[in-house]
């Protein structure tokens, strides 16, 4: 259905992944509406070329480590401008609901009385398993998917339920996972994940400067660390990425691909890199 944005109205946008091929299409005509868009860092800037010619497009991305005074005076713009009965766009990276602080601006909006909505996106896992080729689930051998973040607020260390998260059964999506990926490694092989687990690692799932590698769950702090760039990054973890392939896509940065040993029982052979 055609969806349209009063005056007044506030919309909370799923941008996708990067590539605006993966905009759903009520989040393109509610782009096309709004007077003004509020636009994250992650948003690519083909997405923003979809906002109307006269709209105002304002940055609102956040540094690292200074979250919560930042998120409340995007949240003070977004009502601000809603009271001001423009048409408002809140276009977030990936989707709204996911690691996406929706809820301080849901929350905002409903105190002020402004309308507010979500358009749902493309999540980044699931354009990450679009790039590598592979399903997230696996019959019998991954029936659980679990988004987690491993984003640790500035000095604190990770605090996560490891022995929950080391399932062998499960397919783990970690969500700004780059800076803390040794310890995701060491803390889950302690909990019991075999260091053999099959990781992928994505950066920039969708862009033309999308990377991929294959890794293996010891290996993963070595791997992110030394291959991976100033990018968003996925890490994925768990045997349904055992199956992953790689398209022949990107600008071939990452040059190896480190292979589990025959113990392993690995089915697929090394694949060549590009
Ligand atoms: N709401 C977003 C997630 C925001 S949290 C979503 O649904 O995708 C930001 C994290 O998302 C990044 O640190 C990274 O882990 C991941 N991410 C977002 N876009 C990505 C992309 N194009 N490729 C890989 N990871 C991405």
């Amino acid at each position: 259905m055609a969806e349209r944005i009063a005056p007044g109205e506030v919309w909370l946008v799923g941008a996708g992944p990067g590539d605006p091929e993966l905009l759903t299409r009520k989040a393109e005509r509610l782009l096309g509406a709004a007077s003004v868009v509020f636009y994250d860092a992650l948003v690519g800037p083909g997405v923003l070329d979809l906002a109307a010619p006269g709209a105002r497009l304002v940055h609102v991305g956040k540094r690292s480590g200074r979250h919560s005074r930042d998120q409340k005076t995007i949240d003070r713009l977004i009502v601000e401008a809603a009271l001001a009965d423009e048409r408002v766009v809140r276009l977030k990276g990936g989707d709204p609901a996911i690691f996406g602080r929706a809820t301080e601006e849901l929350d905002a909006c409903r105190a002020a009385g402004v309308p507010v909505r979500i358009c749902p996106g493309v999540t980044a896992a699931s354009a990450a398993a679009a790039s590598l080729g592979a399903s997230l689930t696996l019959r019998g051998l991954a029936r659980k998917l679990t988004f987690v973040t491993a984003h640790a607020r500035a000095g604190e260390a990770l605090s996560l339920d490891w022995a929950a998260l080391a399932d062998p059964q499960a397919t783990l999506a970690v969500y700004m996972g780059k800076a803390a990926a040794g310890e995701v490694s060491s803390r889950l092989i302690e909990a019991g994940l075999p260091g053999d687990t099959p990781v992928a690692l994505v950066e920039n799932a969708s862009r033309a400067d999308e990377a991929t590698l294959l890794t293996r769950l010891d290996l993963l702090g070595f791997a992110a660390e030394a291959a991976l760039g100033d990018g968003a990054a996925l890490l994925l973890i768990g045997e349904a990425l055992r199956r992953a392939g790689r398209r022949a896509r990107g600008n071939g940065r990452y040059s190896t691909q480190v292979k589990s040993g025959p113990a392993a029982g690995h089915s697929s052979a090394p694949r060549a890199t590009s």
